[in-house]
């Protein structure tokens, strides 16, 4: 489940973005319902050869001097360094091997992560090659030459990627113990949650280092019970630009969720909720985790009788993708309702890993057709075969049917909503596939 994170980094205008779009293309999950999410994407879902791994590209605002190019690679480098597995270190055949290339490359061998230099452009290797070895006086290893353009010499790269994998200690299997992510835009209160949870359970068990990644896991047992909860929070990258700030928070978030089973994601309720908390949520649902939106602050809102609906609505007009998760107020100020963030954890995790067992599930898929005909094309009309739950977090459906083209995506929606009917699966997404049986 928990998938290694490689990072590009490199000089502006390398080509990050080029061989970002040449791996991640066709496989970036557009979903449509989810607003900004697919805008700007600078992070997705790879597969390669059975290995999965999530690709971020650390890149982005382009500084428009040289003094300030260095210091901003750096800082994408430093990103790189804390949170990802495996970093890929691109440069430029072209442009040939520069100062900022060597500075750069420094703190990657300083900071012992496994680091793959690539050099683009090579559009022609017989041509280039002498040009290519010359990277080698970076001292990071051998220059995987490439074209992200041609789209040449990336199976090569991609194997020396994934030939790291095995050697990572990701989170160790045998550890059941639920992971949270506490995710939101900067000031939120996310750090405000975490420490009070953590000085008032009293009984704090440890600050553990994350695995390989720097991340700072929090232990903290409640009733009993162990949480792991995940800090985003901790590491703040001064910057003045606010998009600067805004991409942080946002790798932040997806190396967070990528390894938690639950995600609290925290709204402003002074603030209200906007289109960044809507970028922030689109991660946790695309990734399939369990969901709990906790609007924090409330102690400083003034009330009414109708103030809980009405912020209610707001918030489930702007997450509209994610219906099926559960709203809390509460107070990291004040500690209201803060404790029982505990019990609907519990209560996430429980709806995550829920199975239904298959007759069931066909029982009620028989009622729903009979009460709503499917829908036909062309004198054809789709027919529902099978229904039968394949996976767990997040509970996966295969249906079976006569023509995939006649299953639209509002008679999936109908048939989801009739199981969560029956069912519940509170704060989680359900994922459906659509299988043909002729
Ligand atoms: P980034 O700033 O590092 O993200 O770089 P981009 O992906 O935006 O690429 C910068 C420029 O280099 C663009 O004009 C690309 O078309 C070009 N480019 C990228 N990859 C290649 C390549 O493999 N060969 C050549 N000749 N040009 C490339
Ligand atoms: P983070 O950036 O998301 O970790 O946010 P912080 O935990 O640092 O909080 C940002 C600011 O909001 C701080 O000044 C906190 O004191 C304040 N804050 C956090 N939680 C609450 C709350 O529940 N009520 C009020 N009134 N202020 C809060």
């Amino acid at each position: 489940m928990n998938k290694p994170i490689v990072a590009i980094v490199g000089r502006p205008n390398v080509g990050k973005s080029t061989l970002f779009n040449a791996l991640a293309g066709q496989m970036i999950s557009i979903v449509k319902d989810t607003p900004g999410v697919t805008r700007d994407r600078i992070y997705a879902d790879i597969d390669w050869l059975n290995h999965q791994f999530t690709l971020i590209d650390t890149g982005g605002i382009e500084p428009d001097s040289s003094d300030i190019i260095l210091s901003q690679m750096r800082e994408q480098a430093q990103i790189a360094i804390d949170t990802a597995d495996v970093i890929i270190f691109m440069t430029d055949v072209k442009q040939g091997l520069i100062d900022a290339d060597a500075k750069v490359a420094d703190m990657l061998r300083r900071s012992r992560k496994p680091v793959i230099l690539v050099v683009n452009k090579v559009d022609n290797y017989n041509k280039m090659m002498a040009d290519v070895f010359e990277f080698y006086n970076l001292g990071i290893g051998e220059p995987i030459a490439i074209s992200a353009a041609q789209r040449s010499g990336l199976g090569d790269m991609l194997d020396k990627v994934t030939e790291h994998f095995a050697s990572l200690k990701l989170e160790a299997e045998d550890d059941d113990r639920p992971r949270i992510a506490i995710v939101g835009k900067p000031n939120v209160g996310k750090s405000s949650i975490i420490n009070k949870l953590t000085g008032e359970s009293r009984v704090i068990v440890s600050n553990i280092a994350g695995t390989t990644r720097d991340a700072i896991d929090t232990d903290v047992k409640w009733n009993g019970r162990e949480y792991v909860f995940i800090d985003t929070a901790g590491l703040r990258r001064k910057s003045k630009v606010k998009e600067e700030i805004e991409k942080y928070s946002i790798i932040r978030t997806v190396t967070a969720v990528e390894r938690a089973d639950v995600v609290v994601i925290v709204i402003d309720a002074i603030e209200g909720v906007t289109e960044q908390d809507a970028k922030i949520a689109g991660i946790a649902h695309e990734n399939g985790k369990g969901v709990i939106i906790a609007v924090n602050k409330w102690d400083a809102i003034e009330k009414n009788d109708k103030t809980v609906y009405e912020y209610s609505n707001k918030v489930r007009q702007i997450l509209s993708f994610m219906p099926y998760a559960e709203i809390m107020f509460i107070s990291a100020l004040t500690g209201q309702r803060l404790y029982k963030l505990f019990d609907m954890i519990d209560f996430v995790i429980e709806n995550h890993s829920m199975r239904v067992e298959t007759g069931i599930l066909n029982e009620i898929m028989a009622e729903a057709v009979a009460m709503q005909q499917p829908p036909s094309d062309k004198g054809k009309r789709l027919k529902l075969f099978y229904i039968t739950q394949v996976a767990v977090k997040p509970p996966t459906f295969v249906i079976f049917v006569n023509d995939k083209e006649l299953m639209h995506f509002s008679y999936t929606r109908y048939i989801e909503n009739k199981i969560r009917e029956a069912f519940g699966f509170k704060g989680t997404p359900l994922r459906f596939i659509i299988r043909e049986r002729k």
